[in-house]
């Protein structure tokens, strides 16, 4: 499959028209950004690893019964997916309080969450993905309300068939981003799963194995990106 004209092309990731028709191309680049686009990088191999990490969990999720758009990987950084019509939405899942959740609301970090907390904020960089509710999500007519009820629902199954696998792995899957997309009438997780869009701290030590490693400069990025992606991909064999 060869890649055709650019699509799209965000801070990580470009997605390219292929020559079949339906089909795109996702490159996974070895940029690696943070705080809006404020810190940036190019990091030797990373797109690699979050390919790599990405298509082991889209197809451990089909394997599963959950519908995504991953097809095949070509080579380490190009991806074959399904065209979807992207919905705007960050769909974050959260197990145990980090991040944005604790410097905006009065958690404690690492609180665990039971059940769940679920926070749906619209993909918009120029206005620094603000939060939304359902009450607005539907208003924007962004979903109908049965969309945002099948998304959410994808989001809690994503979350306990990942939490379960990582867990295998010695990792605690703290918290996630999804994102979605529709064809007709069908909703797939779209977008990539990696250590990009996730927090993982490992179960014994307590230790980010993802982007925080970057965003707060807590040791060797790739170093620790190779092994999660290791660790991670292992789980499979050990499934088999
Ligand atoms: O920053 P925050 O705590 O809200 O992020 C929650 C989770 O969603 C983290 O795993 C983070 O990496 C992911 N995320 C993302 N892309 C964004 C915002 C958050 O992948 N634009």
């Amino acid at each position: 499959m060869k890649k055709k004209n650019l699509l799209y092309a965000g801070k990580a990731k470009s997605v390219y028209y292929s020559d079949t028709k339906g089909k795109l191309i996702v490159e996974f680049r070895d940029d690696i950004t943070a705080f809006d686009g404020g810190k940036k990088d190019v990091l030797k191999n990373k797109g690699s690893y979050n390919a790599g990490v990405s298509a082991f969990f889209f197809e451990y999720l089909e394997q599963h019964g959950v519908k995504t758009h991953f097809f095949s990987m070509i080579d380490p950084y190009h991806m074959v997916v399904r065209h979807l019509d992207m919905i705007p939405l960050e769909v974050i899942v959260r197990n145990i309080a980090a991040g944005s959740i604790v410097r905006n609301y009065p958690f404690k970090e690492g609180t665990p969450l039971d059940p769940p907390v679920i926070v749906i904020d619209y993909k918009d960089d120029s206005r620094h993905d603000p939060m939304l509710n359902d009450e607005i999500i539907l208003a924007l007519k962004l979903v109908t309300p049965a969309e945002l009820k099948t998304i959410k629902k994808m989001a809690l199954e994503v979350n306990r068939l990942l939490s379960a696998l990582l867990a295998g792995q010695g990792i605690t899957l703290v918290d996630f981003k999804l994102e979605f997309g529709r064809q007709g009438k069908t909703i797939y997780v779209g977008d990539e799963i990696s250590m990009d869009s996730m927090r993982l701290w490992d179960k014994k030590s307590g230790e980010s194995l993802d982007k925080d490693v970057y965003r707060f400069e807590k040791g060797d990025v790739m170093a620790i990106y190779n092994q999660v992606a290791q660790r991670i991909t292992k789980s499979k064999k050990k499934q088999q």
